[in-house]
């Protein structure tokens, strides 16, 4: 696992992980670190040390699922602490050994990766553009636990630290030296031979923070600096996470309290934070959606197995519109050649232009060469003619949403496809299996769901028509992998999925506002939750005329089945009397002046009568836990009803969908996090007051009844690999 070598008084110690593409930090490999270290440490011959990788990254950071493990399996703090600690004994001792010790960084170090490096003496990067050198813990609800709040901030200073850690930030190691992150970056062909001679002149072996008069550069804690530091930081974490993230606060903690004492009283601080941490069910959550099970999705878990492997070689897309366009964009970027069609061909030369306009930002800001650029835009033809769709192994189709437009495309496309293609429809409201009749092979007929915009939103929601073929979901599963997108799959109901879920954070926007409540106070609170943000806002940002269309298609497919809201009357007043649609036409529940910010609409209490001006915090906590339950049960009633029958889809899809409040880790572990039983009596509650929308779903009561949990398998496995 450390390939380990002597040579000429130095001993190189290289991680090495057998079977990994990238090292990680797990028990075993900081067991063989450890010896490997005290094997150099006890030799005299050994004057100084190279840490560097055997592999093209140096390391990853700790392995998030051991790291899951620990904190869905270990409950005694006292037991935690002292296996957290651990890690925080080792990089001291590395940094307290009395022999120099350098980090020779040849690749992406990050998390503890980068901590390791930070508890060496001396650091060398490689100049390798694509190495990324970063603390991201924040970013699945953790903080740096091997010392990283605590040397950082001693090595670069209060504020630089901070930002860094609090944002999760990766650096280039250019970026890093800028930054004093890393004292050199060298060709790679020369580091080892750098890393050599430094040790060679005179290294150091000693920390600055442990000689005697050591001072924090830029200021202390109990400093002028320090105290605008904290302040406007605290400020910034309060405004940024509404305190829904614990690794935020501990994080400012760490810095506070940990570099107003020496470095070992500060690292025993940041352990107790750390393990605190990971008993709290937000980091848990997190990384069990954000990183293992988003993982496993990625990797194809959903897959069906038994079908062999598929790759689309050229694709075919209908209509070069937003959508379109967008698609067009990310498949020629993963290498597959495009066939951009519309009605008229600058129509489909506009949907290719996207592209291009996408491809000058990244050449002109250095991240892609000319070269990419040409041979990108060179995979998009355009053109007019079905004829070129001959050879698509898929078409996707992103034309207007009608069924008849839809229904003569999928004709047209088809009649010159060969017998194996399967057919997409990008529909965001349209059942596929209604859809599905106009192909000549209903087997072949998929959902493939895009979210706009289309290069930055990372999920594609994959839809099973009553007869789709589990072929045809393997090509689909195998063009979002090819792409790099995360997949989910779900079954055909009115609104799919995250359509469904999230039009339920919407229309509770709008009872609210019935309800006489302040909009100001509903799109705070919705931000508070940690909602992107709030239900009016993002009604304003998909368009009004969009979500009343479609309540109006559902009240008549549904009869008397459909539940009218005292809401409803708010948004046929703004489409059909006044003509608000949202942004898109500058009119919504906001007004959007050209040059200035957003402002609610003045209009609106004539529509809406304000009853409640202002939010107690009970009040503020109720309407908070009505606009998360809402979503919540609804995802509880999609998985009740087989719409999503993986809990992976429908809390990582949840997120990457319509940013479900992240901090939760997804509105079924939201259930979980809660406990079955007491959510199903607080909607029980809700429901009595509010109406039966909060009802929870007979699965719900189940599970409470017999004391079941969405993740209760999962639970249970983590505990047997204890
Ligand atoms: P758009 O109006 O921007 O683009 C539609 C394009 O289809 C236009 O360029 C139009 O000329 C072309 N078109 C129309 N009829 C055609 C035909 N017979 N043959 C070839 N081209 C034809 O629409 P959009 O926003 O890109 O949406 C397209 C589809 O994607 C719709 O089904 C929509 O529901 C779905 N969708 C949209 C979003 C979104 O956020 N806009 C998100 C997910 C899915």
């Amino acid at each position: 696992m450390i390939d380990y070598k002597v040579e000429d008084g130095v001993a190189v110690l290289s991680w090495n992980l057998p079977d990994r593409s990238m090292n990680v930090l797990n028990e075993g490999s900081l067991t063989a670190y450890a010896e490997a270290l005290e094997r150099a440490v006890a030799d005299p011959a050994v004057t100084g040390i190279i840490v560097t990788s055997g592999k093209d990254s140096f390391l990853a950071g700790a392995d998030l699922a051991m790291v899951k493990g620990a904190a869905f399996g270990a409950k005694d703090p006292a037991v935690l602490f002292e296996r957290l600690g651990a890690l925080q004994r080792l990089f001291r001792r590395q940094e307290s050994c009395g022999k120099p010790v350098v980090a020779a960084i040849n690749g992406t170090a990050l998390g503890g990766g980068l901590e390791l490096c930070l508890a060496a003496h001396y650091r060398i990067a490689a100049d390798n553009p694509r190495a990324e050198l970063g603390l991201p813990e924040v970013k699945v609800g953790l903080l740096p636990g091997g010392g990283g709040t605590q040397r950082l901030p001693r090595m670069i200073g209060l504020q630089p630290a901070m930002q860094a850690i609090l944002k999760g930030t990766s650096f280039s190691p250019q970026d890093a030296l800028g930054m004093k992150i890393v004292d050199e970056v060298v060709p790679a062909a020369d580091l080892m031979a750098r890393a050599r001679a430094y040790l060679k002149g005179s290294p150091r072996s000693v920390q600055p923070w442990d000689e005697r008069g050591f001072r924090i550069p830029g200021g202390a804690v109990q400093s002028p600096m320090g105290f605008q530091t904290f302040t406007a930081g605290n400020a910034v974490v309060v405004k940024e996470t509404y305190g829904n993230y614990p690794a935020a606060k501990a994080i400012m903690s760490c810095f506070y309290e940990g570099l107003q004492v020496g470095i070992d009283a500060g690292l025993t601080i940041e352990t107790r934070y750390f393990t605190a941490l990971i008993l709290d069910p937000v980091a848990g959550n997190m990384i069990r959606t954000l990183f293992v099970n988003m993982q496993d999705l990625n990797k194809g878990a959903r897959r069906p197995t038994g079908e062999p492997k598929t790759e689309v070689r050229k694709l075919g897309i209908l209509g070069a519109g937003m959508m379109g366009a967008g698609i067009a964009y990310v498949s020629s970027r993963a290498g597959i050649d495009c066939v951009l069609l519309d009605t008229a061909i600058e129509a489909a030369e506009k949907g290719k232009a996207y592209s291009a306009g996408l491809l000058d930002k990244a050449v002109s800001r250095g991240k892609a060469t000319a070269e990419k650029r040409e041979a990108q835009l060179a995979r998009i033809h355009t053109t007019t003619d079905y004829a070129d769709l001959a050879g698509c192994d898929l078409v996707i189709e992103a034309v207007f949403e009608s069924r008849e437009v839809k229904a003569g495309v999928t004709k047209q496309a088809e009649a010159v496809l060969g017998p194996d293609a399967v057919f997409a429809s990008n529909t965001s409201t349209l059942p596929i299996s209604s859809l599905a009749e106009a192909s000549r092979d209903p087997g072949a007929f998929i959902g493939i769901h895009f979210f706009s915009p289309v290069d930055k939103m990372m999920l594609v929601e994959i839809i099973m028509g009553a007869e789709t073929s589990s072929r045809a979901l393997a090509v689909a599963m195998d063009y979002v992998q090819k792409i790099k997108k995360t997949p989910i799959v779900v079954n055909d109901r009115r609104g799919f999925y995250t359509s469904r879920c999230f039009g339920t954070y919407v229309s509770e926007g709008i009872e609210m506002l019935a309800e006489g409540i302040a909009p100001a106070i509903i799109d705070n609170v919705g931000r508070a939750a940690g909602m992107p943000r709030g239900p009016l806002e993002m009604n304003d940002d998909v368009a009004l005329d969009l979500g009343w269309k479609i309540r109006c298609a559902a009240r008549k497919d549904l009869g008397d089945a459909y539940e009218l809201l005292p809401g409803e009357a708010i948004v046929e007043a703004l489409v059909d009397r006044l003509g608000r649609y949202g942004r898109k036409n500058g009119k919504g529940f906001y007004e959007y002046p050209a040059d200035a910010k957003k402002y609610l609409w003045p209009g609106l209490a004539e529509l809406a009568p304000v009853r409640v001006s202002e939010a107690d915090p009970a009040l503020a906590k109720e309407i908070r836990t009505r606009l998360l339950y809402r979503q919540a049960i609804e995802a509880a009633r999609c998985f009740a009803e087989g719409v999503v029958t993986d809990i992976r889809d429908a809390d990582v899809g949840a997120i990457l969908a319509w940013g479900f409040a992240p901090w939760t880790g997804g509105p079924l572990s939201l259930i979980d996090t809660v406990g079955v039983a007491r959510f199903v009596a607080e909607c029980d509650a809700l429901a009595a007051r509010f109406g039966q929308r909060y009802s929870p779903p007979q699965l719900l009561r189940d599970m409470a009844k017999a004391g079941r949990s969405f993740y209760q398998a999962d639970t249970a496995q983590a505990a047997a690999a204890e």
